[in-house]
């Protein structure tokens, strides 16, 4: 090979690996705009990445991002980068769609022009601007509409085709991110509204039902009196139902609060004795009506550290599960014991059982599982769900072992502070 060969060799294989190192820094880049997009749903953050990116890998100095203003009639600055170029235009002056920008809004393709101060456009531009030796618009194209733009201007070199297809690329990202952020908005407000006519309803409702279950326990009371078979049992039916009605409101009640941030884990030293004899004597009436006993296995001198409302809430789902899945006669058993690392609540039947198909169904909100009791009572699948999210706040765990028809053991875990 001669050295004439020898030049021409290696300059094709300087050819090569620039193009190599520049695909390399697109790719780069392209990569970092895309990681942008998945990390933040905030469109200005993501704009100013996506911007930059491009910019740097079709070599424009300076440029901006502007959306599409609300009566599609100028363009509404989101950000403005001058390169450190002087220009005394007043950013916040509106930007009519017009000239070489109103062509990519028009066409919703990549337009650019490298001679931009010798072309027609040039008359468009305001007083103060400097001088741009060319110029690159890439639509943000949503739906087959273009709702905003990124403008690109001060190459060195000449825009080219590469440019136009590379800057399409990121325009489609920027239309991606902001269809992303419009998106998240809109679930946003949705679920707050969703959230408050919730809370407003959930609460509006439950005074008047404290009042009604009041009174039914009264007339339950006093219909024992009367001596008539007929108001007695009416009687005790319309105290029962309501009682489940009103558990019902609490958990939802509870639950939109939790999704709201507005329940306040607050612990406190308690015996768990004491709430575990409050609770079965608010559920007794429940027990009795199917002669289910209950058996307390939990030490008078334990003391635990947690929020009272929240272990009550737990505790009352669980037993009153416990009763509604067992059979007529049948014994529920509440026990505790203190481990090395905390305290272990069970509650225990020998009820229906649940198979193991079924135990997967737990605990999930997206599977809403409900099965009607031994004697139909009626499910609502929130309970579990209700009770799994208090014993997370206390950094505790819930779980289940049970077999069809030997019944179920629902228990639940505390750390002790040390390990809270
Ligand atoms: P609900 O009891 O209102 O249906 P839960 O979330 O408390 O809602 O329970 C969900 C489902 O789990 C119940 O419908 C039932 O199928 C099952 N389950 C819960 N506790 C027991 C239990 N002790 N024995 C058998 N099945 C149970």
């Amino acid at each position: 090979m001669n050295n004439d060969e020898l030049d021409k060799c290696s300059e094709t294989v300087q050819n090569v690996l620039k193009e190599h190192e520049r695909k390399e820094k697109e790719i780069t880049e392209l990569l970092i705009a895309t990681k942008a997009i998945l990390k933040s749903n905030d469109f200005r953050i993501t704009a100013r990445q996506v911007f930059d990116s491009c910019a740097k890998v079709i070599g424009a100095k300076s440029g901006y991002v502007a959306l599409l203003s609300d009566d599609g009639q100028e363009n509404e600055l989101l950000f403005l980068e001058d390169g450190g170029m002087p220009c005394s235009v007043n950013p916040a002056l509106p930007m009519p769609i017009r000239g070489l920008r109103e062509e990519a809004y028009r066409s919703g393709k990549v337009v650019f022009d490298n001679n931009f101060m010798k072309s027609e456009w040039v008359k468009f531009m305001p007083k103060g601007h400097m001088s741009l030796r060319n110029v690159l618009f890439s639509p943000l194209n949503i739906d087959n509409k273009t709702v905003g733009i990124m403008g690109f201007a001060c190459k060195d070199g000449d825009f080219t085709e590469n440019d136009a297809k590379l800057a399409a690329a990121f325009g489609d990202y920027a239309a991606i991110a902001l269809q992303n952020s419009k998106n998240l908005e809109e679930l946003n407000a949705s679920n707050i509204t969703k959230d408050r006519f919730f809370s407003i309803v959930a609460h509006d409702l439950k005074s008047p039902f404290s009042s009604l279950l009041f009174l039914s326990e009264i007339l339950e009371k006093e219909s024992k009196k009367t001596k008539n078979e007929k108001i007695i049992e009416y009687s005790s039916l319309l105290y029962q139902t309501l009682t489940k009605t009103f558990d019902y409101l609490n958990n939802l009640l509870d639950w939109s609060r939790l999704q709201t941030n507005r329940i306040e884990y607050s612990p406190s030293w308690f015996k768990l004795s004491d709430l575990t004899k409050e609770i079965t004597s608010v559920l007794l009436l429940q027990a009795q009506n199917k002669k289910i006993s209950f058996r307390l296995n939990v030490p008078d001198k334990l003391e635990i550290f947690a929020d009272k409302n929240m272990i009550k809430t737990v505790l009352i789902n669980l037993v009153s599960n416990a009763i509604k899945y067992s059979y007529p006669k049948g014994e529920v058993c509440i026990s505790s014991v203190q481990k090395t690392k905390g305290i272990l609540v069970r509650v225990e039947d020998n009820g229906i059982g649940i198979s193991s198909a079924n135990i997967e169904k737990l605990f999930r909100i997206e599977q809403s599982f409900a099965t009607p009791g031994t004697e139909n009572e009626s499910g609502t699948g929130l309970g579990l769900i209700l009770c799994q999210e208090f014993i997370k706040k206390h950094n505790g765990q819930i779980g289940v072992e049970s077999e069809l028809k030997k019944g179920s053991t629902f228990w639940f875990n505390l750390p002790t502070i040390e390990n809270n």
